[in-house]
């Protein structure tokens, strides 16, 4: 087993000297994680390798090398970087991710350039992508990739994980591409968020742009289920928490403190971009200065801004803002010897990044939108036992484990002023105690036990999804099943009727028998060997209306009804008079949910909503089930949620008490279940130990089989009885 990690970069730094080409490995947060992976197995690296070149014999050289690293580098030209990084990545994903809807940008030429880079990284790849091993997709460049890798992959373990925010569908169903980029991401076996409100947007997205079904973190397809689950990024604590000891941060530190002197340091650390924040952030700080001028001379605020994109003009006239804001406020607060911001237009060593860490006594993050923000964290592992406070956007990924920062709305300003008053003012001890919290929580949750979570995560996903394919009827398992029909001599034959031999239709008075399926139980059914028996939730009018002059049996209103030797029999003895209170609850349903309505049989009321907004239906199918506890408690009826209905009935009869009431009475060497809804397990699990059972639609934990589309179960039963 080998673990394939694909990212937009690899993690190596390429430069050219006279001799030719040297390579050095780069430790970012990203590549530290996955490099710290628990696993005996080999990792291997597929990425850009940061670097341009047209010249096929330096790519050769530059692969070569990369090649003793396991790395394997996919060379893009200048225009797939224009169009597939710096287009649709940088200038439509990410503003629609990070919720700027004004900024996205749709340009044909850079979807096309998306679709194709992705189409490069997966030819790296699948030459060496073997059954057994794992693949890791990161990232928003490459949301095509899982389903790319799939479709040439089927049985391959495969991870996407999303580094950034996912937008509420509202904003996502903007996308012109939606479809494709979400089918793109469901080639993953897990599909990994820092945030579980990712997680609930991405589930939304699913199931109203593709109409999927999708339970809770689930959604299953035709041959799998897709996992969705949250894994908080973390850092490497320990590197961080030890660095301020380090002799070249100690000198940089004790000199930052001799030039500032007793000032208190605010800090922040953003790369240049407008989901940062950081003109509002200045806004805030200036109010401050406003409102507190006893606070003048003695509070500074440093901020350090990495350069990032600034040849773009949206990002160019960001930069220009800022400098001018910053001028501004020193412009109009400056004293000798007092600047109210430091600015920083450039990158930092490590070294001198901790060190800033390390003098200041506030760390203000406010990112109108972060997936995570690592360096809110990185400034708590650094300041060691000394105190300092974190003033932490609610927008930040982060915010949901570091709930003892000053959790502020970063569009307001009041907030972010009353925050660092707050921050200024705190007690020592609640300070520490702050701190002590927060340190606990990411020296547990390290970017090494994230990697390890995901993966072991998709190693037990592996073996599920195994399962669920060694389910699916195919060739070996029609032999398997044709083999025991063929041998036996008396066989029940048990099938439900709607989503199963029929196709599940809007309207269920629709769903009457086609042609095909009244051939097929003519030729069923004449063999004598075979007892047919239809067990549905349908009404016993509707059923002997429909199958008029076949010699089959029926089991109607869920064990209610049966019809044995052609003969009705009923297991209750009057229709029942239903409750008005509980006929009241489902009325009340009824006027607030469009399009659902009642079925009213002589042993079961049935509240249908199969054409009602998924998101309403749920809401209202649990309302309902809460409403109907109580009165169905009091007079022994028995609620069951199914496919797109939920049904009131006397409790002693379902679709298993029939299978049992005929397994009594005569003796069969082959018995056959074949159902969609969770109605049809209480059959399934009925049936003796050797019988089939095979579950129609999704996967089912209590069938022996499954076949996944309803429009297979006809041409399965006519192979089954050729
Ligand atoms: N960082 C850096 N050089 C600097 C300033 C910051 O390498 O001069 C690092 C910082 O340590 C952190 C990362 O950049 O690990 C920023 O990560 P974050 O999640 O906060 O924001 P992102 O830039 O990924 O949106």
């Amino acid at each position: 087993m080998k673990i394939i990690l694909i990212a937009n970069r690899l993690p190596v730094k390429i430069e050219r000297n006279e001799s030719g080409f040297v390579i050095e490995r780069s430790e970012g947060g990203l590549a530290t994680g996955l490099g710290s992976l628990e696993t005996k197995a080999e990792k291997y690296w597929v990425g850009w390798p940061g670097i341009h070149t047209d010249d096929e014999a330096e790519k050769r050289e530059i692969t070569e090398k990369l090649h003793e690293l396991n790395f394997h580098p996919v060379f893009l030209s200048d225009e797939q970087i224009e169009n597939y990084y710096e287009g649709y990545s940088n200038s439509t994903i990410w503003p629609l991710c990070h919720y700027f809807f004004s900024f996205i940008e749709y340009k044909a030429e850079y979807w096309e350039a998306y679709r194709e880079v992705n189409t490069l990284f997966s030819r790296e790849a699948l030459p060496f992508i073997e059954n057994d091993d794992i693949v890791w997709v990161q990232d928003y460049q490459l949301m095509l990739l899982p389903r790319m890798i799939r479709e040439q992959k089927p049985v391959t373990s495969i991870g996407y994980f999303h580094h950034i925010p996912f937008p509420s569908y509202e904003l996502f169903r903007v996308l012109p591409e939606r479809e494709e980029v979400l089918e793109g991401l469901l080639g993953a076996d897990l599909i990994g968020f820092h945030t579980h409100d990712y997680m609930r947007h991405f589930i939304s997205a699913i199931y109203r742009v593709l109409g999927l079904n999708c339970n809770l973190d689930e959604i299953t397809l035709k041959e799998r289920i897709v996992h969705v689950d949250a894994f908080p990024m973390g850092i490497n604590y320990e590197q961080y928490h030890n660095a301020p000891a380090l002799p070249e941060v100690r000198e940089k530190a004790t000199l930052l403190k001799e030039k500032l002197g007793d000032k208190t340091v605010i800090l922040s650390v953003d790369r240049l971009d407008y989901s940062k924040g950081i003109l509002h952030r200045i806004d805030g700080f200036d109010q401050f200065l406003q409102n507190n001028p006893a606070y003048h001379e003695k509070v500074s605020l440093a901020m350090i801004v990495v350069p990032s994109r600034d040849n773009v003009e949206m990002y160019a006239e960001l930069k220009n803002k800022i400098d001018q804001a910053i001028g501004e406020i020193n412009g109009k607060y400056s004293k000798l010897g007092w600047n109210p911001i430091y600015y920083f237009y450039r990158s930092f060593s490590f070294e001198e990044l901790i060190a800033m860490y390390d003098i200041a006594d506030i760390a203000l993050v406010t990112p109108l939108r972060d997936g995570m923000n690592l360096v809110a964290k990185e400034y708590l592992a650094a300041k060691g036992n000394h105190t300092g406070v974190l003033i932490l956007s609610e927008m930040a990924g982060a915010a949901i484990e570091l709930q003892d920062a000053l959790i502020i709305n970063p569009n307001d300003k009041n907030e972010i002023e009353q925050a660092i008053v707050q921050a200024l003012t705190m007690p020592e001890a609640e300070k520490r105690e702050r701190m002590t919290k927060m340190q606990k929580q990411i020296s547990s949750h390290t970017v090494k036990r994230w990697a390890n979570d995901f993966v072991q995560e998709l190693q037990g996903i592996k073996g599920q999804n195994r399962e669920i394919l060694q389910k699916v009827v195919g060739k070996r398992q029609l032999t398997q099943i044709k083999s025991a029909y063929d041998e036996a001599s008396s066989r029940l034959i048990l099938l439900d009727y709607d989503g199963t031999l029929s196709p599940f239709v809007r309207m269920p008075e629709d769903a009457v028998p086609s042609e095909k399926l009244l051939e097929l139980l003519r030729r069923i059914t004449a063999d004598q060997r075979n007892k047919v028996v239809i067990n549905s939730g349908r009404d016993h009018q509707t059923l002997d209306k429909w199958f008029a002059g076949l010699p089959l049996d029926f089991a109607a209103e869920h064990g209610v009804f049966y019809k044995d030797d052609g003969r009705w029999h009923r297991n209750i003895l009057e229709k029942i008079v239903w409750d008005e209170e509980i006929l009241d609850i489902i009325r009340h349903a009824i006027e607030k949910t469009p399009r659902s309505h009642m079925e009213q049989k002589d042993a079961a009321l049935v509240w249908h909503y199969r054409n009602v907004d998924v998101w309403l239906a749920e809401l209202r199918a649990q309302q309902l089930v809460n409403a109907l506890i109580g009165p169905c408690a009091r007079l022994n009826l028995q609620i069951v949620p199914g496919n797109k209905i939920v049904e009131i009935k006397p409790p002693d009869f379902n679709k298993g008490s029939e299978v049992l009431r005929r397994l009594e009475k005569d003796p069969y060497d082959f018995v056959l279940a074949i159902g969609d809804d969770t109605t049809d397990e209480d059959m399934f699990r009925a049936l003796p130990a050797d019988g089939i059972s095979i579950k129609v639609g999704n996967f089912s934990p209590a069938a022996k089989y499954r076949i996944p589309l309803q429009s297979s179960v006809i041409p399965f039963l006519i192979k089954l009885i050729q």
